[in-house]
């Protein structure tokens, strides 16, 4: 990958004759239970992009994003999905002005309104922008069931089995412990005033269970999907 933020001008001018592949990575600034850092979403996603082997541009991430049953929570920062609508659409026509034509927006968090989002903005920008390419997912959605057959929980989820093991193999100093197995129940389908009440460890599955080599394969799955689809998008000429 061609990370964008450690090149120069020149450097851009040069790699712009080789690709027209942009992606940007999207996170949150989110509590993980008491043992993962509130960056995990945005790491672990710039992270297993940052691995993957295509001379393509890899943008800086967006650290903040849209949460919801975590937002009350110590050491979220929300933003509201307007604004990651504003500031989505703005970074990728920008792009588009310096020359850039092929879009991936991914997200390292899955959250509803956060992908909705993003969503909305690829939806948007298709429409106003002549000859481009755009995708806005996570690999969460497109890979549920590979990376839940990798866990032992079942219904494994936030800050649970699969990201904490994601965690321990890119960055062991940054696990701090274990948090307890925890499956909240949030109400429905009422909205709430305060999510923490519901949800006291901020966690969804077990931690316990998270190993290294469970977040290497997590990473690999991660990876060689995300390596399929720039693939695609780089193969249409227009
Ligand atoms: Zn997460």
């Amino acid at each position: 990958m061609i990370i964008l933020e450690d090149i120069t001008m020149d450097e851009f001018k040069k790699y712009l004759k080789q690709t027209r592949t942009i992606v940007f990575p999207f996170g949150t600034v989110e509590e993980h239970g008491s043992h993962l850092p509130v960056k995990t979403d945005t790491f672990i996603i710039y992270e297993a992009l940052k691995r993957i082997k295509k001379k393509v541009f890899l943008a800086p991430p967006v650290y903040y994003g849209v949460c919801t049953t975590t937002k009350h929570h110590p050491g979220t920062i929300n933003i509201t999905p307007r604004t990651l609508r504003h500031l989505s659409y703005d970074i990728v026509k920008d792009a588009y002005k310096k020359g850039l034509r092929n879009f991936l927006l991914i997200s390292g968090h899955g959250g509803s309104m956060h992908m909705s989002a993003l969503k909305e903005t690829a939806e948007k920008l298709m429409e106003e922008l002549k000859g481009i390419k755009i995708a806005a997912f996570s690999p969460y959605d497109l890979l549920w069931k590979e990376l839940s057959d990798i866990a032992d929980t079942e219904n494994d989820s936030h800050a649970g089995e699969i990201e904490t093991s994601m965690i321990l193999y890119l960055a062991p100093e940054l696990v701090k412990g274990r948090a307890k197995e925890e499956y909240p129940r949030i109400p429905k389908p009422f909205v709430q005033k305060d999510y923490t009440k519901f949800w006291k460890g901020g966690v969804w599955g077990n931690p316990k269970k998270a190993s290294a080599q469970k977040g290497e394969k997590a990473i690999k799955i991660i990876v060689d999907k995300i390596s399929d689809i720039v693939k695609e998008i780089e193969k249409k000429k227009k």
